[in-house]
Parts: structure tokens; C-alpha cells; sequence
């Protein structure tokens, strides 16, 4: 029986299934680390590739069963508990990098995405099942309906790439929503590295408080007309119109008086 409560909408379509094992590549160079593993869906054809698999799962009854499975107790390092809460570096391994992957609660995926930035430079690459509309707003470019707080902070610390849509008759029980698989790939160097991130995040949220204002009604408070000139950022723009490195330069400026 699925719950609610845990996100729980198991994948149960075996060409969906070997299509994101695919675009994961499981391999022993990396630790390789699966967030919510349920039923084991993902868990078991990723298993068979590689050696060892770390997964965190939050329901005790869950990882019982995984404990259990004739297969998988001996391939899996099983961590109960919530993976918002999680220390991932735990699982750094010297010498190598992570690779991140789940089918996600959708109530979480947001905050689970900004924790796991926090070890960004730690992770070869992230694959995970989302609401389609969460991975339009993660992947939009400036100028598009869907560019938000969200796009410019996950491209601030990943390259985004859609890599396929999911649609609800694949999984158990059938969520509400259209699901699509996003990867997720931290720069090795950032292109427009920020001073401080709390001032970054600080910016932005407060740049897409109203959506239909400028940004110099928006961010009033935080800059002058000549703070904009001298970025030549044209403050008469909305916030869904300038770049992410626009937004950093933006930051920075404020990290520097
Ligand atoms: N990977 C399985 C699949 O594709 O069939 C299950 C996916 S289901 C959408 C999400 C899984 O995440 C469930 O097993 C649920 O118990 C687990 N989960 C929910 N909240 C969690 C949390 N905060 N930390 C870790 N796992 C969580």
C-alpha cells in the first residue's frame, strides 16, 4: 500500500524505467546514490550494474523490505531517514565524485535539490523524477514564462537538461500531475561564481516578488538607479528578462558595500 504522506507513486513500466537507468550509467567510479528507493524500481536494475548502492529512504517499512530482498542486502548501503536531513559528505569517497539519482516525493523535490547544492562540487551529476512543470521552471531560459527564482539558482550551480517526460500511467498509483526525468550536472568551474549565496538567493527572491514589476520597483530597496547603470543592467526591465550572470553581478555588488 502506497502513502501518501511519503510521495509514495512507485514506477511500474519497465521501457520507462530502462530508458532513466540509461541516462543514469551506473558505474563503480563514482558513489553512486539513490534517494527514496521504495520498492526498489530503479534501485534493482542500478544494482545489478554496479557493485554498491547507498539509498536513503525515510519509511521504516520500506527499508525493511530492502533489508530483506534476497538480492539487494547485499549490494546496498541502506540509510533510514530524510534525505532533507541527510549529511551526504558521509558518502564521499576519496577520489571519487557522486552520482545522484530518484524518483522523488514531489513535496520535497525543491528543498532536497537546494540541499544537495550544498555538496555540488562533490557531484558528477543528479538524475531525478519531477513534475514536468518543475523541470520546465529548472531548465527555462531568460525571456521565458517559466524562468523563475528556481531557474536561475539551479543553473547558478548546474548545467539542466530535460531528458524525458513520464506521463501518470507509468507509476502506482497514478500521480495527478505529468512527470518528467531532469539531469542535473554542477559546474566544475562556475562561469559567474557569487561572493555570497544568501545575498544571491536575496536578490532573486526579492527580483521575482511581483513578477509584472521592474526591477527597479522590485529591488528598490537594495539598489539605485546608478548601481543598474554602472552593471549596465536596464533596471526597466521585468525579472524573468536578465541572465543569471546579470543576477550574480547583482549580488556581488551588494556583497562588496
Ligand atoms: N524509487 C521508487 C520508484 O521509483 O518506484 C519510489 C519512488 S516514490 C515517488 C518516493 C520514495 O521516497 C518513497 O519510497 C518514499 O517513502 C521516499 N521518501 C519520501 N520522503 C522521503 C524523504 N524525506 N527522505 C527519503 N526518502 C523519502
Amino acid at each position: 500500500q502506497a502513502r501518501k504522506r511519503f510521495g509514495q507513486n512507485f514506477l511500474n513500466d519497465d521501457a520507462i524505467i530502462g530508458r532513466i537507468v540509461a541516462a543514469i550509467s551506473p558505474d563503480n567510479d563514482h558513489t553512486m546514490v539513490e534517494i527514496g528507493p521504495g520498492l526498489g524500481a530503479i534501485t534493482e536494475p542500478v544494482a545489478e550494474r554496479i557493485d554498491r548502492l547507498n539509498v536513503v529512504e525515510l519509511d521504516k517499512d520500506l527499508v525493511e523490505r530492502l533489508q530483506s530482498h534476497p538480492f539487494l542486502s547485499s549490494k546496498l548501503a541502506i540509510h533510514q531517514g530524510d534525505a532533507l536531513k541527510f549529511d551526504f559528505s558521509q558518502l564521499i569517497e576519496p577520489g571519487k565524485t557522486m552520482k545522484v539519482f530518484g524518483n522523488l516525493p514531489y513535496n520535497i523535490s525543491t528543498p532536497l535539490m537546494f540541499h544537495l547544492f550544498e555538496y555540488a562540487e562533490h557531484i558528477a551529476n543528479m538524475h531525478f523524477m519531477l513534475q514536468k512543470e518543475v523541470v520546465l521552471r529548472l531548465s527555462a531560459a531568460p525571456g521565458n514564462k517559466a524562468y523563475g527564482r528556481l531557474s536561475v539558482m539551479a543553473q547558478y550551480h548546474c548545467q539542466v537538461i530535460p531528458v524525458l517526460e513520464v506521463p501518470p500511467g507509468c507509476f502506482v498509483p497514478p500521480p495527478k500531475v505529468d512527470s518528467a526525468v531532469v539531469r542535473l550536472v554542477p559546474h566544475q568551474t562556475n562561469p559567474h561564481p557569487c561572493d555570497n549565496l544568501a545575498k544571491l538567493h536575496h536578490v532573486v527572491s526579492t527580483a521575482f516578488n511581483m513578477r509584472r514589476k521592474t526591477l527597479r520597483n522590485n529591488l528598490k530597496k537594495l539598489f539605485s538607479d546608478q548601481d543598474f547603470e554602472e552593471l549596465s543592467i536596464d533596471a526597466s526591465l521585468r525579472p524573468e528578462q536578465i541572465s543569471v550572470a546579470q543576477y550574480v553581478a547583482l549580488a556581488n555588488r551588494l556583497e562588496s558595500r
